[in-house]
Parts: C-alpha cells; sequence; structure tokens
C-alpha cells in the first residue's frame, strides 16, 4: 500500500499514470511539478519502506541511456543501461540501492518513448562503431527490478517493439521476481532475455526479504523458456555460508530438473561486494544478518568483499559445478574485479 502518491501534473492524464493508479493501492494522490524537487531532499531511512512507502510518477529528464559499469554482462560488446524506475518493493539485505537513495520512496518513469528514442540514437550511432558480429546490450533494472510492478507500469510491450526492428539490439530484463505475464502476453524475440538473480533456496529466504522464493524463481524461469523466451542466470550476491558447495549443488540441480540449461542464454556469477558506504548502511539496517558471518576486508579499490583467496575459491567452485552440468564455457561469466 502506497501512502502518497505525487504525481508530475504533465503526466496525470498519461495512459501509464492511469494504469499505474489503477493496479497499485494507495490512500492519497497529490500533484506536483518536478519530482525531483520532493524525492530524497529530506532523509527518510531505508526501512521506513516497510510501513511508509510513497512514490512518485514522474519523467525522467538528463542523460536517459547510459554507458554500463565495465562489470556489466558478457565483455567485449558494448553495454548501456536504461532507467525505468528508481527503488524497489523488495527488500534484500546486501541491496545496494539502501546506500545509493536519500530515500526508498519509488519513482516510476512514465516517458519511455524519450527513452526509446534515446536508445535509438545510442543503437544507430554504435551499429557504424561494432564489427557485424557484436550486438549492442540495454539492460533495464540498474535501479530497481525490471519485472515486480511491470503489470502496473506496463511499459515492456514498448521495448519489445523497438527490440523486434532492431535486431543487433540486445535487451536484458533483470529480475528477482516471478512476474513473468506482460512478458508471456508478448511475442518471443532472440535479442530479448529475461535474467532471474538467484540464491540457493535457504539463503534467499534469510536473505532476499519479500522476494518470491527461489522455487517461483525457477518456475517461473521454465514457464518463459518452454514459451520460447530467452532467459539467463545471475548468481549474485553468492554468500558465503558452512554448506556454501553443497547448497549450490542442490540449486543446480533444480534448476536441472526445471530448464534446458544448454539453453539458458549467460550465467553469471558474483561474490557479495559493497562500497564502503553500502556496507555501512547493511551494518545499521541489518545487524542480525549472518551476512557479517565471514569476515570481510576493504579491498584496492574500496568496495569491502571477502578475502581475494576466498573469492577465488568461491567463484572457481561455482565455475567446476556448471562445467559438471556441461554448460558451454562461453556462457559462464564470473565477476571478477580484476
Ligand atoms: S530485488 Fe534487487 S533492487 Fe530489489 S531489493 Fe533486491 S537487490 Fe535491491
Amino acid at each position: 500500500m502506497i501512502e502518497n502518491f505525487y504525481i508530475e501534473e504533465e503526466i496525470f492524464r498519461h495512459p501509464l499514470t492511469e494504469n499505474i493508479l489503477k493496479r497499485i493501492p494507495h490512500k492519497n494522490i497529490e500533484l506536483i511539478q518536478n519530482y525531483a524537487d520532493f524525492f530524497g531532499r529530506v532523509k527518510k531511512p531505508y526501512l521506513q519502506k516497510r510501513n511508509n512507502l510513497n512514490a512518485f510518477i514522474a519523467q525522467k529528464k538528463g542523460q536517459l541511456v547510459k554507458s554500463a559499469p565495465d562489470a556489466y554482462g558478457l565483455s567485449g560488446e558494448p553495454h548501456f543501461y536504461y532507467i525505468h524506475a528508481y527503488n524497489c518493493i523488495y527488500e534484500c539485505e546486501y541491496c545496494y540501492l539502501q546506500g545509493h537513495f536519500n530515500s526508498p520512496d519509488l519513482v516510476f518513469f512514465v516517458n519511455h518513448n524519450e527513452i526509446i528514442a534515446e536508445m535509438q540514437k545510442v543503437y544507430d550511432r554504435e551499429i557504424i562503431k561494432q564489427e557485424a558480429d557484436k550486438k549492442i546490450w540495454f539492460h533495464a533494472g540498474e535501479f530497481s527490478d525490471s519485472l515486480a510492478l511491470s503489470h502496473a507500469t506496463n511499459e515492456i510491450s514498448l521495448y519489445h517493439n523497438f527490440f523486434e526492428i532492431n535486431k543487433r539490439a540486445m535487451l536484458e530484463l533483470r529480475t528477482k521476481s516471478a512476474n513473468i505475464n506482460e512478458i508471456l502476453k508478448l511475442k518471443p524475440l532472440p535479442n530479448i532475455v529475461t535474467s532471474f538473480s538467484l540464491s540457493p533456496s535457504q539463503r534467499a529466504k534469510k536473505t532476499d526479504l519479500k522476494t518470491p522464493s527461489t522455487k517461483h524463481r525457477i518456475l517461473a524461469m521454465s514457464k518463459l523458456q518452454n514459451s520460447g523466451h530467452k532467459v539467463a542466470i545471475h548468481l549474485d550476491p553468492i554468500v558465503y555460508e558452512d554448506n556454501f558447495q553443497v547448497a549450490y549443488q542442490e540449486l543446480f540441480h533444480e534448476l536441472d530438473q526445471n530448464l534446458d540449461l544448454t539453453k539458458v542464454e549467460y550465467i553469471s556469477a558474483g561474490v557479495v561486494r559493497f562500497t564502503k558506504d553500502v556496507y555501512a548502511q547493511v551494518e545499521k539496517n541489518y545487524p542480525q544478518s549472518d551476512i557479517h558471518a565471514a569476515e570481510m576486508i576493504k579491498s584496492f579499490d574500496g568496495k569491502v568483499r571477502y578475502p581475494r583467496p576466498m573469492r577465488r575459491w568461491m567463484l572457481s567452485s561455482i565455475e567446476d559445478q556448471l562445467l559438471k552440468l556441461k554448460i558451454n564455457t562461453e556462457k559462464i561469466y564470473l565477476c571478477m574485479e580484476d
């Protein structure tokens, strides 16, 4: 339940605004001129999202499509991201959003046609620069889950049109939800990939608060795959626990039972890591979390991580297990900081 919806006056009658208001229960509506005058202007503690959550409906201004950080996706091809929303209805204990904005309130952007026009410009520019076999990647979900509220925000079909026409463009919709209905309504395209972040069941239960269970995410993946849609997996963040290898064996077994793993587009793996600010927030918001159980150090780039030998050992055990499942090495992407 949203306490207050703050809506920019200019887009109050926008069809996507109307759909959001129809689908998301709320108490009050207030019209404003510009969300940036209000969102995050006063510090709101992150955990207030549990019982006092506001939302904004706004137009994204400034740079609408940005170059993605180096660690994004498969290397050797250009990666960009666009922003459809800020913040998230879930509450993963390691979420970097808790140190990112001054407020956990949600922001939904509705000017997707402008974002898509910008994507077209980026695509047209990149297509000239890149060799003929290279793809141009666009990622959603940098600052919010891509699918969790997609039935309300209703933008995915707009992006689908763009990717149907621009065949060398790739879209990654990254999610921890099982809310796949908006995708199931659309024609499967070879250049749209829905990627699911997964952890072993017990780990997700302890850490991925309010998200669908690992089992439900895997069932959603299976439904998508059976309907011809492309799926991918992010094993990220991997958190150490005593039975870490067994827990991942069980996860891979469950995946193997439900999916054709040889048809999964790619599998990335990354060990839990934080910027200094996010780590301070995690310690403050979740002091009892077992994320703090294993030793973490401040590493060369200022990020807080497990010591290097441990990170390497964890990633290579995951890689070994994936190779035993006959997953093509080219599809495995290990997020190594160096
Ligand atoms: S699903 Fe992603 S964005 Fe949402 S709380 Fe979890 S980590 Fe954060």
